[in-house]
């Protein structure tokens, strides 16, 4: 057990507790996402501690939580616990805690784990590998009637949500009622909206077909929403067309060029019209954690931490920004927050530090390399775009399917996955389908 660990006591609820520096060099890293976990890999062979701390126990694959929010995989299927990566790496430290605080000048953090109360942790490096969370545009009262998708929770909250619909429109007498239970709103139509949008109509025509003798399922009206003038917008143009058409013989109602005005109990309202819907999710912006702000350097407008071409915090030695918590431009654009950048970025920085502590100094600049951005759009379709490859169809469909079983962590995670994609594939069924009971029942 590290000192800092022994010299805390479970009642000292509020201690706030001053770690000695070790004899070896400390890195520590806040956040086991993609960035998190590549970082302190790269770190395996390196003289020094490596504390990585995270306030959930679970590494989280990200892409897939759609899927767990329209039923199809269940929780366990698309997340690690980080803790594995004790057993694996003999010098790494999960520590389970929320970071409060960052204080560069003295190099500590504060980390706060509940029964535990606030613990001091010095550095020698800091990682900063937080990610973002959703982002209502200055309108943090949606966030009660538009769940956004960014952890486990938020999905299963949306699976009860979308199933409990059902639920409540077969029950209902009232005509209107039945229907706003029945209409489903996605505001945002960038990947994450498209997906869930595609999956949520195939749910309504196949998955739910027959379940009920009151309702027909396959009559729901889905609308995907956004404010920019067409769906994925970060794709080429010709590629959010072939998605909107796809999107369209699924059944999704596609209204592009609208922005939300407001989203209460009855629904929302857009470009001034209102739109009674039980279910209003929210697939829109990202704001980054609060974590780079406590950096007291440079953010951009969402928060990210701005970093120079070795991902460094200027002015701040030894601190570094990695995965969707850094905002980095390369050849004229934003390196984009999607998984592959973070875990580029993290084990860059890994083997960077890795380097440092042998006396040696980095000079070639992190570069991205972009292996190409993908969309799936239901069974059977996905788009891929890469450099001035644009494409869709089924085979890309496959090779989406392939690329994120690979990635998955854990072996028993990518068998899983796979045996539910085949069941699901061929039946059409779902094996997730439970609505979370209100808590104290
Ligand atoms: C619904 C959804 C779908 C996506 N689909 C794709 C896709 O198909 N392809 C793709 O490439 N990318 C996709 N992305 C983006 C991709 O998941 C992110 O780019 C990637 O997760 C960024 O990695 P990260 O390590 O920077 O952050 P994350 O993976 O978000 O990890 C951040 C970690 O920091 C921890 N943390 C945050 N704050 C604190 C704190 N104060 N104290 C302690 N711990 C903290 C969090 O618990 C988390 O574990 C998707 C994202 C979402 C939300």
């Amino acid at each position: 057990m590290s000192a800092m660990l022994a010299e805390t006591r479970p009642d000292e609820a509020t201690a706030v507790v001053e770690t000695h520096r070790p004899a070896r060099k400390r890195v520590v890293i806040i956040g086991g996402g993609f960035a998190g976990i590549a970082a302190a890999h790269a770190l395996r062979h390196a003289d020094a501690e490596v504390f990585l701390i995270d306030r959930r126990n679970h590494h989280l694959f990200q892409p897939l939580l759609y899927q767990v929010a329209t039923a199809v995989l269940s929780p366990a299927e698309i997340a690690a616990p980080i803790r594995q990566l004790e057993a694996r790496q003999r010098n790494v430290t999960v520590v389970l805690a929320d970071v409060t605080g960052v204080d560069v000048a003295s190099r500590t953090i504060e980390a706060s784990a509940p029964g535990v109360g606030v613990r001091k942790i010095a550095f020698d490096y800091l990682v900063v590998a937080t990610g973002m969370r959703p982002s209502y545009f200055g309108h943090d009262e949606f966030a009660r009637h538009a769940p956004g998708l960014k952890n486990l929770n938020d999905a299963e909250t949306i699976r009860g949500k979308i199933l409990g619909a059902f639920e409540l429109a077969a029950t209902t007498d009232d005509e209107a009622e039945r229907a706003r239970q029945m209409t489903f709103v996605l505001v945002g139509a960038g990947p994450s909206g498209v997906e869930l949008a595609a999956s949520l109509a195939q749910m309504v025509k196949i998955t739910l077909r027959g379940n009920f003798h009151r309702i027909d399922p396959a009559k729901s009206t889905i609308i995907l929403l956004d404010a920019s003038k067409r769906v994925l917008p970060t794709f080429a143009e010709s590629l959010s067309r072939r998605v909107t058409k796809h999107l369209t013989k699924l059944g999704v109602k596609v209204m592009t060029g609208l922005k939300v005005e407001t989203v209460d109990e009855q629904g929302v309202v857009a470009g001034g019209n209102r739109i009674p819907s039980a279910t209003v999710l929210w697939t829109a912006g990202v704001a980054a954690s609060p974590v780079p702000k406590m950096l007291g350097s440079k953010t951009d407008r969402a928060g990210r931490a701005l970093v120079d071409p070795f991902l460094k915090v200027v002015d701040a030695p030894g601190v570094f920004v990695v995965g969707d918590a850094a905002s980095l431009m390369q050849n004229g654009h934003p390196v984009p927050g999607v998984a592959q950048a973070a875990i580029q970025e993290g084990r860059y920085v890994g083997r960077l530090i890795a380097k440092e502590l042998k006396g040696r100094k980095v000079r070639r600049p992190f570069s991205y390399f972009d292996k190409g951005n993908m969309a799936v759009v239901g069974k059977n379709y996905a788009v891929l775009e890469r450099g001035w490859l644009r494409t869709g169809g089924f085979l890309t469909w496959l090779v989406w399917a392939f690329v994120h079983i690979l990635s998955l962590p854990q072996l028993q995670n990518r068998l899983r996955v796979q045996h539910q994609w085949f069941w699901s594939y061929f039946t059409g069924q779902r094996s997730s389908r439970l609505i979370p009971e209100p808590p104290g029942t």
